[in-house]
């Protein structure tokens, strides 16, 4: 690396400011609704209320936990106490 390109380099790190981090309870509610608006008209999962871009053809989200499946109809096998 040339002498000129590492002074360049360590004359844009010691201009880059140090900023500590604080909750701003306005910049967060600002991106919640953000959140919302984007989620407006988007509907909701039958069973767990995801929001979701589209439920499938169950009214559902696309999880496929047991609960999910017996939604979709789907047989789900009762696991026997003590066996595996
Ligand atoms: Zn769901």
């Amino acid at each position: 690396m040339s002498a000129a390109l590492e002074t360049l380099i360590a004359r844009s790190l010691s201009t880059v400011e140090e900023k500590t981090w604080a909750p701003d309870r306005e910049v967060t509610l600002g991106e919640l609704r953000i959140v919302d608006m984007i989620h407006e008209g988007k509907p909701t999962c039958r069973l767990c209320g995801q929001i979701v871009n589209q439920t499938d053809q169950f009214g559902l989200c696309s999880k496929t936990t047991d609960a999910h499946k017996v939604a979709r109809g789907v047989v789900v096998p009762a696991r026997k106490a003590g066996r595996r």
